[in-house]
């Protein structure tokens, strides 16, 4: 037999560090350990650089003729290319500019489901949904007297979707799911959601908050009909997020916000609408973030999202391995398909402390309920303290993060 060696292809942390000058701060006249990165993540000096390069040289509103609009008009639709290709959607038509995951939710929400929800249609979504992916369904279902079906959740954090299957009727409209959650970690089985709701005839979004910073995202493989993530999830600047749809879906649906930008003729009587992907950005978007938002993209795939998926995974092991040795620490999401984020609770310890007490050691985890309060309520638990990890940090992070636990819970139990 023969016997292979895999080699791991190097990643050099210290090197990457470099490119994000925020990582250099103190806190509390300690070095920081930024652990709040599924809240959001740091940004590298290209991205700094990108938005101070465009309000400094060429700043100007797009779709106009002159110089400046040209080049603004080029490097905002090289973001629509690059995005393109980060998420293989087919067209560029496909992809629509929004603030963020939030606003494609809403979007879909407000047209698409405006016209095709209506009373009795069943609009199914999951037990770890962020409150992003609940409440915009919630108020749809409310104004067309449709049923909002919740697939539960495993101890372990994942979806029962025997359950799923059996939730699944004509009378399902839209799978609404995330595609890894926020408090738990847990990648959800897409692919197998999408399949089952398509044979049932529901069309599925994905709610890619979390995915696009650590997976590899391929709309046409998934199939999903319409898919959301956030720049600044992905080390982008805050303020623009895209909406994938399929071309045809997002041709028959109904217009979001009319205004400027997304209309080709406008008289007193009656309004023609762009084309896509204009249809649904009306006004004048936000072009300074959206041109930053490509050099973020580029900066992950020039870095081999394979490689730092990796080297996440080896401090999500490692971390896990020092954090569930620790008396009194519970982990709330131990899915066997996870990303690099851990939940945990402390006995007799509320996770607010438990926050305050790490930032004072200068380190920044979330505490809360993570916009998942059905989640919390399922786990029985106020909140957790949540440690994400990205790119950037380092096994010496993780040993910083342990002792400071166990540090707080001397003082705190
Ligand atoms: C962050 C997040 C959202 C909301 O994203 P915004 O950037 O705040 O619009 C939605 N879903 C998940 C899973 C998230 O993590």
């Amino acid at each position: 037999m023969e016997t292979t060696t895999t080699i791991k292809p190097t990643f050099d942390v210290s090197e990457i560090r470099k490119s994000f000058p925020i990582l250099e701060r103190e806190v509390n006249n300690q070095l920081m350990v930024y652990l709040d990165n599924a809240a959001t993540s740091q940004k590298p000096q290209a991205v700094i650089d990108a938005l101070n390069y465009y309000y400094s040289n060429y700043n100007a509103n797009i779709h106009r003729v002159h110089t400046l609009a040209e080049e603004a008009t080029a490097a905002y639709e090289a973001t629509r290319t690059t995005v393109k290709d980060f998420i293989n959607a087919k067209s560029t038509d496909e992809i629509i500019f929004t603030r963020g995951t939030t606003e494609g939710v809403n979007l879909v929400a407000y047209t698409w489901g405006r016209k095709n929800i209506t009373e009795g249609d069943e609009i199914i979504i999951s037990g770890m949904e962020h409150h992003s992916n609940i409440v915009p369904w919630q108020i749809l279902c409310n104004e067309k007297k449709a049923v909002l079906k919740i697939i539960p959740v495993s101890d372990e954090g994942e979806l029962l979707m025997d359950k799923y299957k059996k939730l699944l009727s004509s009378k399902a409209k839209l799978v609404s799911i995330v595609h890894v959650s926020n408090a738990l970690g847990t990648v959800n089985p897409v692919k197998e959601i999408i399949d089952e709701a398509h044979k049932a005839g529901a069309l599925v979004f994905v709610d890619g908050a979390q995915s696009t910073v650590h997976l590899d995202i391929d709309v046409q493989e998934m199939d999903c009909d319409f898919f959301a993530f956030s720049g600044h999830k992905v080390y982008g600047p805050t303020g623009v997020g895209v909406l994938y749809g399929k071309k045809k879906i997002l041709e028959e649906m109904p217009v979001f916000m009319g205004g400027g930008e997304m209309i080709k003729e406008v008289t007193f009587e009656k309004t023609t609408f762009s084309d896509l992907p204009y249809k649904y950005e009306a006004g004048t978007p936000n072009i300074a973030d959206t041109i930053a938002l490509k050099v973020a993209l580029d900066f992950v795939t020039e870095n081999k999202k394979d490689i730092i998926r990796n080297h996440e995974n080896d401090l999500l092991k490692y971390a896990t391995e020092q954090l569930s040795v620790i008396e009194g620490l519970q982990i709330i999401g131990t899915a066997k398909n996870k990303v690099s984020l851990i939940s945990f609770v402390i006995k007799n310890a509320h996770p607010q402390d438990i926050g305050v007490l790490l930032d004072n050691q200068g380190i920044a985890v979330r505490t809360g309920h993570h916009c998942t309060q059905p989640l919390m309520k399922r786990f029985g638990v106020p909140g957790t303290v949540r440690a994400s990890f990205a790119m950037y940090n380092t096994k010496e992070e993780v040993d910083r993060l342990v002792s400071a636990v166990k540090k707080a819970i001397k003082m705190l139990t």
